[in-house]
C-alpha cells in the first residue's frame, strides 16, 4: 500500500530495487560472455580432431600397401571420431542442463546407497586398471536429482580412475556433518599441479594436451560436475591428500534433507 508509506521508505524501496536491476543486468552480461567464450572454445575444440581425422583420410591412399601404416591410421581416426563423440555429447548434455527443471525431478534418497551403486559400477574399469577402490558410505539423506548425482560421481570416479598410477587406489566417502552432506572421492593418482588448479573447473580445460591424448579427455568433465553440483545447491572443491602424499582429492557437499540427520 503506497499511500500510505513516506516518501523517504519509498525511496529506500526504489534504490534497492535500482540496485537489483544494476545487479541482475551484470549477471546477464557476465552470462552472454561466457557463452561466447564456450561457442568459441567448442569451435575450437571441434577442429582439433576434425582436422585429424582428414589428414588420416587422406594418408589412406598413401599407405595402401602398408598394412602397419593403414592400421594405425585406422586406429588413429576411430580414436579422433570417439573424442568428438564424446565432447558431441558432453555439450549436448550441457545445453539440455540448463533446461531442465531439477526441482521438479528432486527426491530424497540415502546418497550412501547412490554412491554404493557408482562405485559397483566402476569396480570393474578400476581392476582393469590395477586399481582397487575402497569405502566409507555411511547414510547421509539428500533431495537431489538422482541422474545429475550420478553423472557427478561417475565423472569423478573416472577421473579417478583415469588420472591414477599401476595398483593405485581410490577412496570414496560420505557422511553428514553438520547441515551438508560430504562426499569425499581420493585417489592416489599422479595429482594436478598448482598452475593448473584455477582454471580446473573451466569447460575444455585439461591439464596437458599429452595427458588429455593418453586418455581421450575432453576437458568437460570437470565443468559438467561443477554445474550438476551447484545446480543441486551444492559446492565441489579439489584439494591435496593429507600428509603429502601423492594423488588428488575432490569434495562435494550438498545440503542435508530437511529430514536427513544422520543416522
Ligand atoms: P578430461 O575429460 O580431460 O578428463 P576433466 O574436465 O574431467 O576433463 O578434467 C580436466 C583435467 O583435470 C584433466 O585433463 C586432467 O588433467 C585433470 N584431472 C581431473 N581429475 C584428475 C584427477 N583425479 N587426478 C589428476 N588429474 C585430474
Amino acid at each position: 500500500d503506497y499511500i500510505g508509506q513516506s516518501p523517504v521508505r519509498r525511496r529506500d524501496e526504489l534504490g534497492e530495487l535500482s540496485e537489483g536491476i544494476v545487479y541482475m543486468s551484470r549477471e546477464i552480461e557476465q552470462s552472454f560472455a561466457r557463452q561466447k567464450q564456450f561457442i568459441g572454445n567448442i569451435s575450437h575444440e571441434f577442429k582439433t580432431p576434425l582436422t585429424s581425422i582428414m589428414a588420416y583420410t587422406d594418408l589412406l591412399d598413401m599407405y595402401q600397401d602398408d598394412p602397419a601404416l593403414l592400421e594405425e591410421a585406422r586406429l588413429r581416426i576411430r580414436k579422433e571420431a570417439d573424442r568428438l563423440l564424446e565432447m558431441v555429447e558432453k555439450v549436448l548434455y550441457l545445453s539440455a542442463m540448463e533446461q531442465y527443471e531439477f526441482s521438479q525431478n528432486a527426491e530424497t534418497l540415502d546418497i550412501s546407497e547412490t554412491l554404493g551403486d557408482v562405485c559397483g559400477r566402476m569396480n570393474g574399469k578400476a581392476v582393469q586398471f590395477g586399481l582397487r577402490i575402497i569405502t566409507d558410505l555411511r547414510p547421509a539423506a539428500v533431495t537431489a536429482d538422482r541422474e545429475s548425482l550420478m553423472h557427478i560421481f561417475l565423472n569423478l570416479l573416472d577421473n579417478a580412475i583415469k588420472y591414477n598410477v599401476e595398483g593405485g587406489q581410490i577412496n570414496v566417502s560420505c557422511r553428514a556433518e553438520g547441515s551438508r552432506c560430504v562426499v569425499v572421492i581420493r585417489d592416489t593418482g599422479i595429482g594436478i599441479p598448482e598452475e593448473a588448479r584455477a582454471k580446473l573447473f573451466e569447460p575444455f580445460f585439461t591439464v596437458s594436451k599429452d595427458r588429455a591424448r593418453l586418455t581421450g579427455g575432453t576437458g568437460l568433465g570437470l565443468s559438467l560436475v561443477k554445474r550438476l553440483v551447484e545446480l543441486q545447491n551444492g559446492q565441489v572443491t579439489m584439494s591435496d591428500p593429507p600428509g603429502g602424499e601423492q594423488g588428488t582429492v575432490f569434495v562435494v557437499t550438498l545440503p542435508l534433507a530437511a529430514s536427513g540427520v544422520s543416522k
